[in-house]
């Protein structure tokens, strides 16, 4: 009687692993067909896949010889695409920008509190002209350096959708967490600790910003760059 339960236990413990494979190539293929060819095929299959098996996900990818870092872009684009409609029909005032303290300039002399950095637009990085372009539109703006601050954020304020910037992964993780909420992410181009580097046209095109392809912007801060003639452009 044992061995037959310990033999159907093994049996079906064997096929679960199985399927789970076949999830996460089936998860795979699907999300590098998304990120290749921007098709998004069963949303609801991928964003399960990376919820559910994140962390397997990642091992799996760098075992089939694909940069783990494919599982969190996956999980980005999917929720940038099946947000984006519902993100762009709800007010601006319902709505936060979130960037990452890291693409501040070196020598920013903001002070930092318990909701991030405070930051005047000293005009040495981009966080102030995004600062300024979104508060303008009547986003709120805060500029963190961690998930700490954003468990605290989400707590203290009511709001219905985030815009955010950081790495894919960070992003990844808080997209996750504020699934309830409309979200829109941006990635960082270049990541790290200090001098990291956004596409700000993007992060200004997802707030329904439009700026004629001539303008120059700046993506990072002008201490890490020679952006210091590009800024005043904008
Ligand atoms: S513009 Fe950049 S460097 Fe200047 S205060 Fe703001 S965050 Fe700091």
């Amino acid at each position: 009687m044992s061995i037959d339960f310990y033999q159907i236990f093994g049996q079906v413990v064997f096929i679960a692993g199985i399927l789970i494979l076949i999830l996460l190539s089936v998860t795979l293929i699907l999300g590098r067909i998304l990120i290749r060819q921007e098709r998004l095929i069963f949303p609801r299959l991928l964003l399960f896949t990376i919820d559910v098996f994140y962390g397997l996900f990642k091992k799996f990818a760098g075992n089939v010889g694909v940069d783990e870092k494919i599982v969190d872009q996956i999980g980005v684009e999917v929720r940038n695409k099946v947000n984006e409609k519902s993100f762009n029909q709800i007010e601006n005032k319902d709505k936060l920008l979130i960037l990452p303290h890291c693409l501040r300039s070196p020598k920013c002399e903001a002070k930092l509190d318990s909701t991030g950095l405070h930051c005047t637009d000293c005009s040495r990085c981009v966080i102030g002209v995004l600062k300024n372009k979104a508060e303008y539109r009547g986003y709120k703006v805060f500029i963190i350096p961690g998930s700490t601050f954003l468990k605290k954020i989400v707590k203290e304020n009511k709001f219905k959708a985030v815009l955010g910037v950081a790495c894919y992964q960070d992003l990844n993780l808080a997209m996750m967490k504020l699934s309830k909420f409309h979200c829109q992410g941006v990635p960082l181009l270049k990541d790290g600790c200090v001098c990291t580097k956004v596409d700000t046209r993007t992060v200004l095109d997802k707030m329904g910003i439009e700026l004629p392809q001539s303008t120059k912007i700046p993506q990072g801060n002008v201490s890490c760059s020679k952006e210091r003639s590009n800024r005043r452009l904008l």
